[in-house]
């Protein structure tokens, strides 16, 4: 679907009255076509600055330019000079005062960030009992980074925040990579929190930063990977190498073939709320090789309605699909030793699991079920090196958005700080960075992938 408000600000009759008429003018975004590069940023200079007695920036330094990137400390003087990579190590920030090193680092730079840009702040990751002045100084660097992303969202640039574990700087290469680059588009004004709670291997280093093809070796399973942005997971899985099973239901069988046939994916028609689906799926996994690394929940139904509308039907199908039957597929697999040691698990929440929606009570309980759903996974999977998150995505452009009437649409669309739709690919794009072994430091969080939706915000 093309954006009306780019066609029309791209239109030498139109442009003049959607100028006067003062219709938003989205940046087309950029986005990556392929998979992993060795060296991503190679060409590109990071702007790294640092708030005094932080503990993260000799290890973002490294990773940047283990990535390619040229590090400065400082803008250039030379006036074409843009900034596409800005990363702050704002770990030093423990008093309100401290703040002051955010507006000296980022007021300079404001005017010189390039379309498309993106920006990385690290705050310090607050332990349970600490001191509470600068528990709050941390968060407060959140929300410095959340209106930051509002003001530069007119450009595509993205905004994040890290909380960065001290103990946990080693896995800091996957998330910079993702964070900083190409793969985040759509991804702005979010949080996550980075720790070495989850195992790492036993062999090598957590991450393999250098390694392109992240997922070859490795096989994933996605539910509802027939169309949408299941089958953009599918795609961006594959692209990196993993051998990929594509579950879907019988009714959608011609479009499960085209997307197999397209990526290399296997089929597997199931409906996952069918009586005795769990072990059908886990008896055909053992089958094929023995079990799974990567699974990703993404079949999803709605039926929207205010709650005195809604038939009991239609409450009890969003509540299978959307929640139950995947419960009961983990259950079955990790009771019988299907997901491997270092796997990951990734459910497709929504924003409106985050904020509640009109129409939606069915749909949200299931969405916000799989954040919680994540975080009380993540501690228990731990041990065995398996990451747990799942991804909220606001609007996406598929055929479940497709069904919404064109105001809606337009209007869901564009409340955000980037002013437009996001791609399936987007939403793929977190999914593949949160099966990947670079990200083996965040697990239990819920990222949503929203272009930083005013909705939950
Ligand atoms: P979609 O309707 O285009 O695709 C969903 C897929 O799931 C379909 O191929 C469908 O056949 C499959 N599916 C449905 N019920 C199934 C079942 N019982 N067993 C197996 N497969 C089944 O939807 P989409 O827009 O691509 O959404 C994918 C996921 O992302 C969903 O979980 C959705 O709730 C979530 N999501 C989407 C958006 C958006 O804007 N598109 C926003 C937030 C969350």
């Amino acid at each position: 679907m093309s954006d009306i408000l780019m066609k029309l600000h791209g239109n030498r009759l139109a442009a003049p009255l959607a100028r006067a008429l003062g219709l938003p003018k989205p940046v087309k975004l950029a986005r990556a076509a392929g998979g992993y590069e060795a060296r991503p940023f190679e060409g590109k200079s990071a702007l790294l600055c640092a708030a005094a007695g932080g503990y993260a920036a000799a290890a973002l330094r490294g990773v940047l330019e283990e990535a390619g990137a040229a590090v400065l400390a400082a803008p250039p003087d030379d006036e074409r000079w843009q900034a596409a990579i800005v990363v702050m190590d704002a770990t030093g920030c423990r008093a309100p005062a401290d703040y002051r090193a955010l507006y000296d680092a980022f007021h300079p730079v404001m005017r010189r960030m390039a379309r498309n840009g993106r920006v990385l702040v690290l705050a310090p990751l607050h332990q349970a009992g600490g001191d509470p002045v600068q528990a709050a100084v941390a968060r407060g660097v959140e929300g410095f980074s959340r209106s930051l992303g509002k003001e530069l969202g007119r450009k595509g640039v993205c905004v994040n925040t890290a909380y960065a574990a001290a103990d946990a700087l080693d896995r800091l290469a996957g998330v910079v990579r993702f964070f900083c680059g190409a793969q985040s588009t759509y991804v702005s004004g979010q949080a996550v929190r980075v720790t070495a709670r989850v195992a790492a291997p036993a062999s090598a280093a957590p991450a393999a930063p250098r390694q392109v093809q992240v997922l070859a070796g490795k096989t994933a399973l996605v539910t509802g990977g027939a169309r949408g942005i299941g089958k953009a997971i599918v795609e961006r899985l594959s692209q990196e190498g993993a051998r990929v099973i594509c579950l879907d239901v019988a009714g959608a069988a011609e479009e499960m073939r085209s997307t197999c046939a397209q990526y290399g994916a296997m089929p597997l028609s199931l409906d996952i709320t069918a009586p005795g689906a769990p072990a059908r799926l886990a008896d055909f996994l053992r089958s094929e090789g023995g079990g799974v690394d990567i699974l990703v929940h993404n079949a999803g139904v709605t039926r929207d309605r205010t709650l005195s509308n809604m038939q009991p039907q239609e409450w009890d199908l969003v509540v299978n699909v959307n929640f139950a039957a995947i419960a009961a597929i983990d259950a079955e697999l990790l009771s019988r030793g299907l997901l491997r040691e270092q796997g990951r698990i990734v459910y497709l929440s929504s924003i409106s699991g985050v904020a509640g929606n009109f129409g939606q009570t069915n749909y949200a309980a299931t969405k916000a079920a799989l954040i919680g759903y994540a975080a009380a996974q993540a501690p228990l999977l731990a041990p065995r090196g398996i990451c747990v998150n799942a991804i909220a995505p606001g609007f996406i452009e598929t055929a479940m958005t497709a069904k919404l009437p064109f105001f809606t649409r337009e209007v869901g669309s564009r409340l955000n700080a980037l002013m437009q739709a996001g791609q399936p690919r987007d939403a793929a794009e977190l999914v593949a960075f949160l099966s990947s072994p670079g990200a083996c430091g965040v697990s239990g969080e819920t990222i949503r992938v929203c272009g930083q939706g005013v909705m939950g915000a």
